[in-house]
């Protein structure tokens, strides 16, 4: 394990409220750094409806949930806060100096696979939990997650060495992230001349993608660069190996929709299933849960433990709603409480960015 980045404040999660949690302690001159476990910033908005509008923002009549996360981070870059992404937090303990110790797990396999970190103030902005990819349900796949090079990648792609001796590449998958990588690999597949065979693989014919998504898959299926099969995998086959436990996997066998069997080859399986929200980590780290939510003081959004905040979706308080708008709202309470924490005796002031050369000179603007 790296030693411990120190630094004054940690978020955990960067969704709307996380990001806005970090300008606003931008404005407080308190150092921050974000963990997220997923490979963009943006929480629910980014990765459950990039494309939707959301009309209830104050002053923005009308905002895509990926265009908030775009602007929140616009407004983030002069304090440009280190971003920890694909990062899932898996402990929160508190340190003999008040100090806490947060430590992360990386999603994707790497050499600098966990971090942690040493703050006195830690904000756990964790929305309904951790998004995390869905899962496939045969529980015979998982021993391939962890091979050298693996055959079995839910979060990135395996090394471009791997990728390109593959022969028959299965997407799993029906919504658009499954289908868009399904045409890349077919579609450098075919130009580099691979012969990697690429299948996207569904439970169904009907996929949950846009028009002009469709009518690009439909493309590629004509041309034969891939093909869909219909299917649900329920069981495997492996190559014979002296050693069992390092016996390739080699197919699929898939229950069809029509109520028969088949057999698809598959020596790398890519399964783009969709996010789940998982509280899992949130829950073990020993904190006082109410209905897998995080009690707070109103006023600072402070849990029972001292320097540990919540703010956005996990935390209640006595008419808490979950809206951004509240989060926005939370995000600036917690931040004057913790810049009172960290510099205690020292008077705080009201500045608006409006007037105030002080922040002016922080924003970079004026
Ligand atoms: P989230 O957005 O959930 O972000 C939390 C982040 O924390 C996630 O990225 C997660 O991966 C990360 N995280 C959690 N645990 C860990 C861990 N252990 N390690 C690392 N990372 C972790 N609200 C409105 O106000 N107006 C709307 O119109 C609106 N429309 C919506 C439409 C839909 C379809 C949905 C699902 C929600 C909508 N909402 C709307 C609700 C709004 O999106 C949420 O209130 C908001 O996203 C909460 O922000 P948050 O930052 O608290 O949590």
């Amino acid at each position: 394990t790296p030693p411990p980045i120190e630094t004054e404040a940690l978020i955990i999660g960067a969704g709307p409220a996380g990001l806005f949690l970090a300008f606003q302690l931008g404005l407080q001159e308190v150092a921050c750094h974000l963990v997220d476990v997923l490979p963009e910033p943006g929480g629910q908005c980014a990765a459950l409806y990039p494309d939707k509008p959301i009309y209830d923002l104050p002053g923005l009549p009308v905002c895509s949930g990926r265009e908030l996360a775009e602007r929140l981070l616009q407004q983030l870059r002069p304090f440009n806060p280190p971003l920890h992404l694909g990062q899932l937090v898996s402990s929160v303990q508190r340190q003999p100096d008040g100090r806490w110790l947060v430590r992360s797990n990386g999603q994707n396999n790497g050499p600098n696979n966990i971090q942690a970190w040493l703050a006195p103030t830690v904000f756990i902005a964790a929305g309904v939990g951790a998004f995390v990819p869905r899962k496939e349900t045969l529980p015979e796949l998982e021993p391939f997650e962890h091979r050298t090079p693996a055959q079995v990648c839910y979060h990135d792609l395996p090394p471009e060495a791997a990728l390109a001796t593959a022969k028959h590449i299965v997407v799993h998958g029906g919504d658009a992230a499954a289908v868009e990588l399904a045409l890349e690999l077919a579609q450098e597949s075919a130009q580099h001349a691979t012969h990697s065979r690429i299948t996207l693989l569904h439970r169904s014919e009907r996929l949950q993608i846009e028009p002009p998504l469709q009518a690009a898959l439909d493309r590629a299926l004509a041309a034969q660069t891939l093909q869909l099969v219909l299917g649900q995998p329920v069981g495997l086959v492996c190559g014979a190996d002296a050693d069992p436990a390092g016996a390739a996997l080699q197919a699929l066998l898939l229950d069809t929709p029509g109520g028969g069997q088949a057999t698809l080859p598959c020596d790398l399986l890519l399964p783009r299933l969709g996010l789940s929200p998982k509280l899992g980590p949130l829950a073990d780290w020993g904190l006082a849960l109410q209905r897998k939510l995080l009690p707070v003081d109103s006023a600072t959004m402070a849990t029972a433990e001292p320097g540990l905040y919540a703010v956005g979706d996990i935390n209640h308080y006595p008419g808490k709603r979950k809206l951004i708008v509240c989060a926005f709202h939370e995000a600036t309470l917690a931040a004057f409480a913790a810049a009172a924490q960290l510099r205690p005796g020292q008077r705080q002031l009201l500045q608006y960015t409006t007037t105030s050369p002080r922040l002016q000179q922080l924003l970079g603007v004026g």
